[in-house]
C-alpha cells in the first residue's frame, strides 16, 4: 500500500478495471438503504425514489471509503444534495470550508468543490493529500485574473493593501497581503486599511462583490473586472418578476450579484448568511438568487419553508458527482498540488483572514447602505 493509504493497480490490471469492478458491485440493499436512511430524509423532498435506489449504494460506499482511507469530504454549498446531505463531513461556504481544512486531522481531503478551493486546502494543509474529483472544476472569477496581474497592480498603487477573494488561484493569493470570502470582506477590507494606516484597498478580482463592499464601508475601494458567470446573469427585471409572481416570497440575494440585485433584494449575504436567515427566520416563501443547489441543501434542515426556485447552476460545481467522488476514493485522483514558494506565500494570505475574529453571526449587507451610490475605482 502506497503512503498515503491508496493501493496501487495489481501489476498488469489498469486502474479502470478495478474501479469497473468497484461500481459493477454496487446494489441497493436493505443494508445501504438502512445506512443511508439519514440521508434520504434530508434530500426526499428534492430527490426522487428511483434516483435515491442509484445515489444510495454510491453514498454507502463512499461513507465506508471514506473510514478506510482516513479521508474527510469537503462539500461546498453548491454540491447536489445527495452529495451535501450524503457524504458530506463538512458543508458550507468558502471560509467555513478553509477553517475546516486548517483544522482537519485526517490524511485526505477531498474537495467537492472547484480547484481553488482544494488548492486552498493544500495551502493549508501541504502534508495531507488533497484530492479533487475532476481536474476542469474551474471558477470563472479564479480565471479572471493572473499572479503576474496582481504584480502590476501593485506597481500602479504602491503601499495600497491589495484584499483578495479567496475564488482565486494559489499564485494570485501568493501576491496578495489577506484573503476575503463574501461572509468577511467588509471587515477585512477595514482590517487591511487601518494595519495599512490607508483610506483605500485593492478588492480583487469580482467587480460586483467589490462595489457591493463599497456601499458598506468608508473605505475606498479599486476593483478589477472580474465576474461569477453563475450571480452575473441576474438582473433587477428578475427580481421585479419574482416579486410579481410571488408577492409573498422574501428575497435573498448573494454579493456576487450586480448591486441593481442587491438594491432589489430584501437580504444581501454569503451563502452561510442565507443559510442562517432561513433557518433563524423561518420565511413562509423564500427565494434564494444565487446557485441552484443552495436552496436544495437548505431546504433539507428547512421543511416549513416553501423554495421558489429561479435559480441559476454552476457548471464548475456540477462537475463533481457521486461517481467521480467515488473514483477519487478508489484511486487516488486527481491530487492538486501547488509550488512550496507559492504555498507559504499563499499561506500567509489566507491564515492572516483565519486569523481575524470570525463573525458572531454570518455577516449582512445593510440594505439600506446598499442604496446609496458609492463608486469604486476600476482597474
Ligand atoms: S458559482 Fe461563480 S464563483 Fe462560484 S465556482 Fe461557480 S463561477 Fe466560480
Amino acid at each position: 500500500m502506497a503512503a498515503d493509504g491508496f493501493t496501487p493497480p495489481p501489476l498488469g490490471a489498469p486502474a479502470d478495471a478495478r474501479v469497473a469492478a468497484a461500481f459493477a458491485a454496487l446494489a441497493f440493499t436493505p443494508e445501504v438503504e438502512a445506512e443511508t436512511a439519514g440521508a434520504w430524509e434530508k434530500v426526499k423532498g428534492v430527490v426522487t425514489p428511483l434516483e435515491w435506489r442509484l445515489h444510495a449504494p454510491l453514498i454507502a460506499a463512499i461513507n465506508r471509503l471514506k473510514v478506510e482511507k482516513n479521508a474527510v469530504i469537503l462539500a461546498h454549498n453548491y454540491m447536489t444534495p445527495e452529495i451535501f446531505h450524503g457524504v458530506g463531513d463538512y458543508v458550507g461556504d468558502s471560509l467555513g470550508l478553509a477553517r475546516e481544512a486548517a483544522r482537519s486531522d485526517a490524511a485526505v481531503i477531498v474537495q467537492a468543490g472547484v480547484h481553488f478551493m482544494a488548492e486552498t486546502s493544500k495551502v493549508l494543509c501541504p502534508d495531507k493529500t488533497v484530492l479533487i474529483p475532476d481536474l476542469r472544476a474551474g471558477c470563472s472569477l479564479a480565471s479572471s485574473i493572473t499572479g503576474a496581474d496582481v504584480r502590476l497592480i501593485k506597481q500602479r498603487y504602491p503601499g495600497i493593501p491589495v484584499v483578495t477573494y479567496v475564488n482565486t488561484t494559489a499564485e494570485v493569493k501568493a501576491e496578495t497581503d489577506i484573503c476575503c470570502t463574501s461572509a468577511n470582506a467588509v471587515q477585512v477590507v477595514e482590517w487591511a486599511a487601518a494595519q495599512w494606516g490607508v483610506d483605500r484597498v485593492i478588492l480583487i478580482p469580482d467587480e460586483y462583490l467589490a462595489r457591493n463592499v463599497a456601499r458598506q464601508t468608508e473605505v475606498k475601494i479599486i476593483a478589477w473586472q472580474g465576474r461569477c458567470e453563475v450571480h452575473e446573469r441576474f438582473t433587477a427585471a428578475d427580481i421585479a418578476e419574482i416579486r410579481a409572481s410571488w408577492p409573498g416570497a422574501e428575497i435573498l440575494a448573494h454579493p456576487e450579484c450586480p448591486t441593481e440585485v442587491i438594491e432589489a433584494a430584501d437580504f444581501a449575504g454569503s451563502t452561510a448568511a442565507m443559510n442562517d436567515y432561513v433557518l433563524t427566520r423561518k420565511p413562509k416563501q423564500v427565494v434564494l438568487i444565487t446557485e441552484c443547489s443552495m436552496a436544495d441543501n437548505v431546504a433539507g434542515d428547512a421543511p416549513d419553508t416553501e423554495f421558489v426556485r429561479p435559480c441559476n447552476l454552476c457548471p464548475h460545481m456540477k462537475r463533481i458527482s457521486l461517481e467521480n467522488i467515488y473514483e477519487t476514493l478508489l484511486t487516488g485522483r486527481y491530487e492538486v498540488s501547488v509550488p512550496a514558494e507559492v504555498s507559504e506565500r499563499a499561506r500567509l494570505a489566507v491564515q492572516r483572514m483565519i486569523d481575524l475574529p470570525p463573525p458572531r453571526v454570518p455577516a449582512r449587507y445593510d440594505l439600506v447602505k446598499a442604496r446609496h451610490h458609492v463608486d469604486v475605482e476600476l482597474i
